[in-house]
């Protein structure tokens, strides 16, 4: 399933085209998949519609990918046939601990053909063993909202029994809540979202609060992830923070739909007493690695709605306009 051109989904429905291209080739240090599973991601919204759009159309997206090696290019050792591997949105780097802000980051599915098709190549560092825990379907957004959620977990620098706040409560923050009761099990965890499905999920999750994005919560919060693409959130949540408080927003790109939000900010009432914002970029191999361990531990159970690979156009459109309770994935036969 390939995009083929920058639209706007509320007025397109079938934003990628289904294409037959020949079997890639993996070149030297490379791997081939045969591709089970793809998660659907909210930053695949973003490409097609130009927010951070692919630097060379056509494309295949998709960024939370599980397969098996089907291929070994020249030189690679560290894989074997019909190893089950994952690939997330990073596809290469410069291999340093800030990788994923290294102009050498290269985003799969947006820089380089990902994972809505049959087969993907990917340098075999970049492709992490699946644990057995795992069905395809439950993996694939394990790799990305998941992965990213697990590093902005670890960016909001929160100790066990600090609480924290997640605003908007789709496909990562569903896995963050089960990952902090984890990590911080004294940690209360408190839940804004703006329409009710959401708020009764992070409630069924064990949420120890739940309320509206704009609400307050009873005590002041250590950390909030905001995995929205708006700025409502944003203020909101600077104004339920403690003093030395940390916001991590969780988005590649915002959308500008409610920008206006912006002019509430008062000094005072939300940034003042070092409150402070940090933004989440990207992912490195290692974060993904060190998080699917821990979440077959747990183990993580995301919510999957599973599509045929054929109507991924469907499960984008239905991702940008209904609310989310869970992960779209695509399943490839
Ligand atoms: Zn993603």
């Amino acid at each position: 399933m390939q995009m083929t051109r920058i639209v706007s989904l509320t007025e397109e429905d079938e934003p990628l085209t289904l294409t037959e291209l020949p079997k890639p080739e993996p070149g030297p240090g490379e791997v081939l998949l045969k591709v089970h599973a793809c998660g659907v991601c909210h930053t695949e919204l973003d490409e097609i519609e130009g927010r951070t759009p692919p630097p060379r159309l056509p494309v295949t997206p998709g960024h939370e990918v599980v397969g098996s090696v089907v291929a070994l290019g020249a030189g690679v050792q560290s894989h074997e046939i019909g190893a089950r591997l994952g690939v997330g949105w990073i596809h290469k780097s410069s291999g340093s601990n800030e990788e994923n802000v290294s102009p050498a980051f290269e985003a799969t599915g947006r820089d380089t053909n990902g994972g809505y098709a049959e087969y993907m190549t990917v340098p075999a560092d970049y492709a992490i063993p699946i644990p057995e825990a795992f069905t395809d379907e439950q993996a694939a957004p394990l790799l990305c909202a998941g992965a990213i959620g697990y590093r902005a977990l670890r960016l909001t620098e929160l100790e066990n029994g600090e609480p924290l706040g997640l605003t908007g409560f789709g496909g990562s923050a569903h896995i963050v809540l089960q990952l902090c009761r984890h990590l911080f099990p004294d940690s209360a965890i408190s839940v804004f979202a703006k329409d009710e499905k959401s708020r009764a999920f992070a409630r069924s999750l064990g949420a120890d609060w739940v309320g509206h994005t704009t609400d307050t919560a009873p005590d002041a919060l250590q950390a909030i992830i905001d995995t929205t693409p708006a700025w409502t959130p944003v203020v909101a949540a600077l104004a339920n923070l403690r003093p030395g408080g940390r916001l991590v927003i969780n988005a590649i790109r915002k959308e500008d739909g409610d920008k206006e939000a912006l002019l509430g900010l008062n000094y005072h009432d939300h940034l003042w007493l070092e409150r402070e914002i940090k933004s989440v970029a990207n992912i490195t191999a290692r974060d993904i690695a060190d998080f699917l361990p821990i979440a077959a531990r747990i183990p993580i159970r995301s919510t999957v709605e599973v599509y045929p690979l054929e109507r991924a156009n469907e499960a984008l459109v239905a991702l940008k306009r209904a609310p989310v309770t869970g992960a779209k994935v695509l399943r490839i036969d």
